[in-house]
């Protein structure tokens, strides 16, 4: 039978052998208690050679054991290894703080995530490099040891005053009030301006570095510039529901709160470019002005800030909030001096847009948004700044801006039909200028042939997904701005012929025709292109059903088909 297997495994106590009576032992037990497995093999080895007899499998014994403790250590090794990785990945990150002031010899004032502790300092760190900003290491005793310079990151704040002490007033533009931080000496008092842009730390208690003057979107239409309402045409549906929305309310304010009626904070203009959507806005702003005139005697001159979309997105994150932050700032500002407010976004479904929103990156989208509402949120409906958003593509815009309480009143400002372009013509053609024919005989004419459904006036083809085609008239992409231009082109070839003759040459027909057929050439409302897409956005076609939509091009055989579409 065989012998049972001895266990190998770490030296441990255990039992302790006896040796077996009767036989003269090889080795005296009190030798063998300190010695390892291999040296007990040799042990034996060497005494049983001295008696004479050394049977070969103590040899063999001798190479297992060997090979047995080798690989113990190994395992050993690797445990070790093991425990001391684990041990790093448990161990608590170190942490940063920012340095404050020194205090005393080796103690110092330190701000960890916006607590102030006091700490010992590290007396081998030199003290060359710790300034008020500075980012310091601390170990788990909240003692210095460390210092990296100043950080490279943290948030840009507005100077508002600077105090005599050498402290900096910051303004929160938000309107959650003002703070007061340390200036870092790396920052030249000198050069430091109200108005100007400077880093904070991370904690936000010092200033570290002067980031300059901050843009501040200063876009205003001055007061010298009044917009009535007869200066845009073909809008009266918008105009009134403009007046409803804005002047009524700020006219009769006690019977709008008398009925509990519930007051717009702004609205939103909708439709295709170039119908005069930027129009209506400054008209508003500045018909209400003269209705409070009229009414309380009290003149509040406009502020008119006027801003596009995409000139607010920035690539820095968080500046794009800043922007819209200083504009409800400014507007309020403005309104708090007694001004009307009114805040224009045009291309507003840039910043304002879904997440779908094809235009903007959609991670300043999902800040934006929430930002505007709490600014929209924190405003007093009509008592002080006016938001009127502009935009081509109402359907991206988010609809929590547009829940009732921000801009729930949103007013179409729609292509003009005939009529419409005719009133557009009468405001450009005035009667003061000196015009071939009459007045109205010609404007008459030019807007017949602009709407004419004419050959020469085909402009766009459409094929829609069932298979018909149909083609778009240059009536039917209509819009102020084409018939402004066709105007100021016509006038300008009046000009030129009267330089040539050497007389005064009145603007007719003819050249009302020919600006006609150059501006649906060559003006830039219309995309260079023949992408679908981007002439789709110009219509109010239902973009499903649209397979193609391109420009209408004459055959020169004469025979008319799109060349786009084959
Ligand atoms: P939108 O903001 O809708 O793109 P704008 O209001 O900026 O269009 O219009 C551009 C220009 O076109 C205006 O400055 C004006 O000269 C002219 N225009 C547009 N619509 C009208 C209109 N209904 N009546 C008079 N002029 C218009």
């Amino acid at each position: 039978m065989d012998s049972p297997k001895p266990k190998s495994g770490p030296k441990r106590p255990g039992p302790k052998a006896e040796p077996p009576s009767g036989d003269e032992p090889l080795l005296e037990a009190g030798d063998v208690e300190h010695l390892s497995a291999l040296q007990l093999c040799d042990l034996i080895s060497a005494t049983l050679r001295l008696r004479g007899g050394h049977p070969w499998e103590i040899r063999l014994l001798r190479d297992r054991v060997e090979e047995m403790e080798v690989l113990q250590d190994q395992a050993r090794q690797a445990v070790e290894d093991l425990t001391e990785a684990v041990e790093k990945l448990r161990a608590p990150a170190l942490r940063l703080a920012t340095f404050i002031q020194k205090l005393g010899k080796d103690r110092a004032m330190i701000c960890v995530g916006g607590t102030d502790y006091l700490a010992s300092l590290d007396p081998q760190l030199p003290e060359a490099g710790l300034e008020p900003g500075t980012r310091v290491l601390i170990n788990e005793a909240f003692a210095v040891t460390a210092s990296f310079g100043l950080d490279k990151s943290g948030p840009v704040v507005r100077v508002s005053e600077l105090l005599s002490d050498g402290r900096l007033r910051i303004g929160q533009e938000s309107g959650t009030g003002d703070s007061v931080v340390l200036r870092s000496p790396s920052i030249d008092a000198a050069g430091l301006k109200p108005g100007m842009e400077v880093r904070l730390d991370a904690n936000q208690r010092v200033a570290v570095e002067l980031v300059g003057r901050g843009r501040r979107i200063d876009r205003t239409l001055s007061s010298d510039q009044p917009l009535l309402w007869s200066s845009i045409g073909g809008q009266d549906e918008a105009v009134k529901a403009i007046r409803e929305c804005i002047e009524l309310p700020t006219l009769h304010a006690d019977l709008f709160k008398r009925f509990r009626h519930s007051v717009p904070k702004g609205f939103l203009l909708h439709g295709p470019p170039g119908c005069g959507k930027t129009l209506l806005g400054k008209a508003t702003a500045h018909n209400l002005r003269i209705q409070l005139r009229n009414a309380t005697g009290v003149d509040r001159p406009e502020f008119f800030l006027h801003v596009k979309g995409p000139e607010i997105l920035n690539m820095w994150l968080g500046e794009s909030e800043r922007q819209v932050r200083d504009l409800f700032a400014q507007c309020r500002e403005k309104a708090s001096g007694g001004q009307l407010a009114f805040l224009f976004i045009d291309e507003a479904e840039s910043i304002l847009g879904t997440r779908h929103a094809p235009r903007g990156g959609s991670n300043i989208l999902s800040t934006l948004v929430p930002m505007f509402c709490t600014e929209m949120d924190g405003l007093e409906a009509l008592q002080n700044v006016v938001v009127i958003l502009a935009s081509n593509r109402a359907d991206l815009i988010d609809p929590a801006i547009l829940r009732p309480g921000r801009i729930d009143r949103k007013i179409r400002v729609r292509r003009p039909d005939k009529a419409a372009a005719r009133a557009i013509y009468a405001i450009y053609l005035t009667d003061d200028l000196p015009l071939d024919g009459g007045r109205e005989s010609l404007i008459d004419a030019i807007s017949e042939l602009h709407f004419s459904r004419t050959e020469s006036n085909r402009f766009l083809e459409v094929l829609y997904r069932s298979g018909r085609r149909e083609f778009l008239y240059r009536g039917d992409l209509a819009s102020g701005a084409i018939i402004a231009a066709i105007v100021e082109r016509a006038k300008s070839y009046a000009i030129l012929r009267s330089i040539a003759d050497g007389k005064e040459s009145p603007l007719g027909l003819e050249d009302l025709r020919r600006a006609f057929e150059t501006e649906y050439r060559e003006n830039d409302l219309f995309p260079p292109s023949d992408i679908t897409e981007d002439w789709l956005k110009l219509t109010d076609l239902e973009t499903s059903n649209v397979i193609r939509l391109a420009p209408y091009r004459e055959k020169s055989t004469g025979e008319a088909v799109a060349s786009a579409i084959i």
